[in-house]
């Protein structure tokens, strides 16, 4: 089976930059301050489904 992934969107420019595992434990949206290669900076990714 596949897992289940989803990716995450600089919150900026909104390039999905990143994917990671689906947790089922997590209740709110995840954001983390990732390195987005279109901004050239790092910005707030945001979980989406
Ligand atoms: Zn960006």
């Amino acid at each position: 089976m596949a897992q289940k992934k989803v990716a995450l969107a600089c919150s900026v420019c909104g390039s999905r930059n990143y994917t990671i595992a689906y947790s089922p434990n997590r209740t709110h949206r995840l954001e983390v301050k990732k390195f987005c290669k279109h901004c050239g900076k790092y910005t707030m990714h945001q979980e989406t489904r």
